[in-house]
């Protein structure tokens, strides 16, 4: 019987999913989709790999599924379509491992106690990452369930790097640098030896350009630091988050503007970045087919946002041997890779036109000191060879 591992990834307002099938060695997604706006118009859509629609379905305007909702309708539609299937595990995209999880963890009751202690640390997404683990634990306890970490690759930087200069005893009770999207850069690292040998085992500054953003600088492909601090509205400008900001500037907002701490999340996180500044969009695609000035600001300031973390990196690395972009800005964007590798000509890099233009995954020319490639991330892969390994250690 061909067994199955399903990976959920939850958020603030939606689900989405993956069911990839063992093939051999190999793990083969075979559908994906998600039930979005959960509180207001739930919608469900489900696509085969050759994206063929294989499920659907729109509740109405006003109705609300919430998570729990959502994750019962999805169980009755895997339940539905995987007669002949037998369920390994459900692997979860979680943001934060706190400094206990440095590795995935199968989760029973006492575990997702021990996350739930995380929720202050990623208010926004713990929450939301951890509801479906519940109602499954709750409604399946026998389903093997498997927690990956966006912090946990991560936790091979040196202490010097996770610190802030403040008191040294808030360091020792969390208040420190983590990292964020460590599931793709994970990924990044587990393809790299395939490109380049010279990257793999040499210092990478990886760029995720998606609505989230933020650059790793990987060393014999472990991480060594991040843009991403704290939280995730650290480091790089992002589709709506602000990213890298002069504490100063939230105490003016609330001395000064009377804003509470709710006021100053929404600013900072959702009304922020490429949005914020072009008042257009926080869609690239959008902003890169738009003739207005504020559009051509927000790409400017993006890009310029990059090449001062890019030097960071670069200094933090002590050089740099390739430069790796990923994500759909990162993955489809000749224009913003153009301007990204142009920008860091400094470090040696020669941006082979015809090849960037073409997708790559080779960026450069034969010439450059540094390699540039674009490779696609795949953090749902990450996450389903994960909860594999770790079911299988049981
Ligand atoms: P998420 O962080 O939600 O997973 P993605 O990795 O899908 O996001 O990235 C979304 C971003 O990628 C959006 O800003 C979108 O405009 C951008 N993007 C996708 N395709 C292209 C493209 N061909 N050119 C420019 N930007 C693109």
């Amino acid at each position: 019987m061909p067994t199955a591992i399903v990976v959920i990834n939850a958020g603030s307002s939606s689900i989405k999913f993956s069911v990839f099938v063992e093939w051999g060695a190999e793990l083969r997604l075979q559908v994906r989709g998600q039930i979005e706006r959960l509180f207001t118009a739930p919608r469900f859509v489900a696509k085969g790999v050759d994206g063929a629609v294989v499920g659907e379905q729109a509740w109405g305007e006003g109705q609300r599924l919430g998570h729990d909702g959502a994750l019962d309708f999805l169980l009755g539609f895997l339940r539905e379509r995987s007669g002949g299937m037998n369920l390994a595990g459900v692997g979860h995209r979680v943001v934060h491992g706190g400094l206990e999880y440095a590795q995935p963890v199968r989760v029973d009751p006492r575990v997702l106690a021990a996350l739930e202690k995380y929720v202050p640390l990623a208010p926004l997404h713990q929450p939301h990452n951890l509801a479906p683990i519940r109602r499954l634990l709750e409604r399946a306890p026998d389903v093997p369930q498997v927690a990956c970490f966006d912090t946990a690759f991560h936790r091979t930087n040196a202490d010097l790097t996770q610190m802030f200069g403040l008191p040294y005893a808030m360091f020792e009770q969390g208040v420190r640098r983590y990292g964020f999207h460590g599931l793709s850069y994970e990924y990044i690292a587990s393809v790299l030896p395939r490109h380049s040998a010279r990257a793999a085992a040499g210092r990478t500054i990886v760029l995720h350009l998606g609505n989230g953003a933020s650059m790793c600088a990987l060393h014999g492909c472990r991480s060594v630091a991040s843009s991403m601090g704290f939280t995730a509205v650290d480091g790089l400008m992002m589709g709506t988050r602000t990213g890298n900001l002069d504490p100063g500037v939230v105490l003016y907002l609330m001395d000064q503007r009377g804003m509470d701490a709710r006021a100053i999340e929404k600013l900072l996180y959702n009304e922020s970045g490429l949005l914020g500044i072009s008042a257009i969009s926080s869609d690239m695609r959008t902003l890169l087919d738009s003739s207005e000035p504020r559009a051509r600001l927000a790409i400017d300031l993006y890009c310029y946002r990059i090449r001062r973390e890019l030097g960071s990196l670069a200094a933090a690395l002590g050089g740099v041997d390739a430069l790796v972009f990923t994500a759909g800005i990162g993955e489809n964007s000749a224009p913003i890779r153009a301007r990204v590798l142009d920008d860091a000509a400094w470090l040696g890099i020669e941006r082979d036109t015809t090849a960037n233009d073409g997708g790559g995954p080779l960026l450069t020319t034969a010439a450059s000191r540094v390699l540039g490639l674009a490779l696609p991330t795949n953090e749902e892969l990450m996450i389903a060879t994960h909860t594999r390994t770790v079911i299988r250690a049981q």
